[in-house]
């Protein structure tokens, strides 16, 4: 076993709550530890909504809630420009839905009061006749609708960012690592054992450990013998690889749930349903009931819907707080700092529950216990700190693409990702070079992702620059990206093949629930292909 190394504090699971505290302990002056299992926001975090929102829907049952969150997303859209976009919803209201034209404006109006703080516009009414100049895919059944602002964001590079500025501010991070148990000194948690992704086992020692694991919470307070209760819901969306609408959508779903079709910066999230979860969190099924389910709901306000051609579906688990019986979309999306000294376990912090709209808020609380526990007064400074990428304006996008010879398309997606550190990513001859037709991702970006991003995989590729996000879904560049990660991580032939063949397998998961019967006879076609290329 290798030598023990010292933090002040070690820090589990790299989702967006995990990384938000690296980076505040670390500009706190702390040292820091954080440890992910598998990759940079690839747990609840990555198989979220993607939006940076206030949550009109907890103003029925838990208002401080929208409130915190909209206050806490005015923080991460100014820290944070370049990765989040403007999301403009059209809400339709038909005959008989939960909410007539006249509830749900006095909704509107309520959340019109929390907007500001999240620098969102008004809501506005539109008869059915604008709603329909608007969205003319809309139903024509619609009786009105009211419009709402939300901001999207790309959570992956939300969490990669927070991850570069802890490990700029001298944080060590590493994915690909899962923590196997707590290191205890009797009552006190002193450090934690880890594997690596080559199998190799090491220990660390830490003044405090903080179990940031999201829905997996439960089961890593276990190894301390602390419980910490949960009560987990599932959620799925179907992806479509282009906008269905310049609008999002809103529909009610048959049990009369809100459900959300988003349009993101160039995909569509459908979503989501909310059921509890008792299987297994490292493999979560989607079943055909719940995609019908989705369908059904937007079938009613969007007729076309199903003509549209999905290329996947994604679920995740939300870590809610746990309480008895309520429904679970009911259920309060409140965060928990629970210090477990009180229960005699010293050395060792949760934070549960929550949301991604304020993870900052939920990091510095996290933080500001850890700091008073290791009586270090330093204050939180996250809510003005710009991430990187965001400490100055970014040029326009045409004049990068025109000086760097790259398509103006990847341009805009370079600096989504990259900020007004977009330039330095692409390095010269090869910056030009396109590794997808259908997704705008240069060579350049790619191969700096490898270097200097912590990708791994052909998977952690798709989370840290949108390789195979496009119609294609990764059949037209995954075997160009193997080339291109495995020429900077000195993969052998071999590798790059089983690189692609994993990956393959894992799309494929991913896709198996929205094929119909000729996508399935159309698969079958595309995975004899891929077998006879790489076997
Ligand atoms: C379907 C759905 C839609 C949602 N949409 C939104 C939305 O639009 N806006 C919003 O604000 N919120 C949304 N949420 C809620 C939000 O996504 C979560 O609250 C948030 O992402 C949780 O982040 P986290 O870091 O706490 O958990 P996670 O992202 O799950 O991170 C925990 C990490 O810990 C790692 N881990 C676990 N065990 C170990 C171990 N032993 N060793 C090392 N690492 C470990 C995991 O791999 C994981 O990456 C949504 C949730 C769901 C399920």
């Amino acid at each position: 076993m290798s030598p023990p190394s010292d933090h002040d504090v070690c820090v589990i699971g790299g989702g967006v709550t995990g990384a938000g505290i690296a980076r505040d302990l670390s500009l706190r002056g702390l040292s820091v530890l954080l440890l992910e299992k598998g990759d940079w926001g690839a747990g609840t975090t990555g198989g979220s909504s993607w939006m940076i929102h206030g949550g009109p829907r907890y103003l029925e049952f838990d208002w401080e809630t929208t409130r915190l969150s909209t206050q806490d997303a005015g923080y991460i859209v100014s820290i944070a420009r370049n990765l989040v976009y403007r999301v403009v919803f059209i809400i339709p209201v038909l005959p008989h839905d939960r909410n007539n034209i006249e509830r749900m404006e006095t909704a509107m109006e309520v959340y019109d009061r929390f907007q500001p703080l999240k620098k969102a516009h008004p809501h506005t009414r539109l008869t059915a006749e604008e709603a329909l100049l608007a969205e003319p895919g809309l139903t024509r059944e619609l009786i009105g609708a009211v419009t709402m602002e939300e901001w999207g964001v790309d959570p992956h590079r939300l969490v990669y960012a927070n991850v570069e500025d802890a490990v700029a501010h001298g944080a060590r991070a590493m994915n690909h690592t899962r923590v196997i148990d707590l290191i205890r000194d009797g009552g006190k948690v002193i450090g934690v054992r880890y594997r690596t992704a080559d199998g190799a086992v090491s220990e660390a020692r830490a003044r405090v450990v903080v179990n940031a694991s999201g829905p997996w919470s439960p089961e890593v307070s276990g190894m301390a013998g602390v419980p910490v209760k949960l009560r987990p819901a599932k959620g799925i969306h179907i992806v479509y690889p282009h906008r269905i609408s310049n609008f999002s959508i809103s529909a009610e779903s048959i049990d009369g749930r809100d459900l959300l079709m988003v349009s993101h910066a160039g995909f569509t999230l459908l979503g989501t349903t909310d059921d509890d979860f008792y299987g297994d969190l490292d493999s979560v099924d989607i079943l055909q009931d719940e995609v019908d389910y989705l369908l059904q709901a937007f079938e009613r306000v969007f007729p076309s819907i199903r003509s549209y051609r999905p290329v996947r579906t994604t679920a995740a688990v939300r870590p809610t707080l746990y309480k008895w019986r309520r429904y679970e979309d009911e259920l309060s999306r409140r965060y928990e700092v629970i210090d477990h000294a009180a229960q005699g376990v010293e050395g060792f912090v949760t934070i549960a529950g929550g949301k991604l709209s304020m993870y900052r808020l939920m990091a510095e609380q996290t933080s500001d216990a850890v700091c008073h526990k290791l009586g270090h007064q330093a204050k939180c400074t996250t809510a003005t700190t710009a991430l990187p990428g965001n400490e100055s304006d970014m040029e326009p996008a045409a004049e990068l693409a025109r000086r760097c010879g790259i398509p103006a398309l990847a341009a805009v997606k370079l600096q989504s990702r990259h900020g007004s550190r977009a330039e330095k990513v692409l390095d010269g001859a090869r910056a030009g070079r396109l590794v997808c037709r259908c997704e705008p991702l240069t060579e350049a970006e790619l191969a700096y992702a490898a270097r200097r991003e912590q990708v791994r995989t052909l998977a952690d590729a798709f989370r840290r620059v949108g390789l195979a996000a496009g119609p294609c879904a990764g059949s037209a560049c995954v075997m160009r990206a193997a080339e291109v990660i495995g020429r900077e991580l000195g993969w052998s032939a071999s590798q790059r093949f089983d690189a692609v063949r994993e990956f393959v397998r894992g799309a494929w998961l991913g896709r198996a629930p929205v094929l119909a019967r000729a996508g399935w006879a159309q698969e079958e076609l595309a995975q004899g292909a891929m077998r006879g290329l790489i076997t």
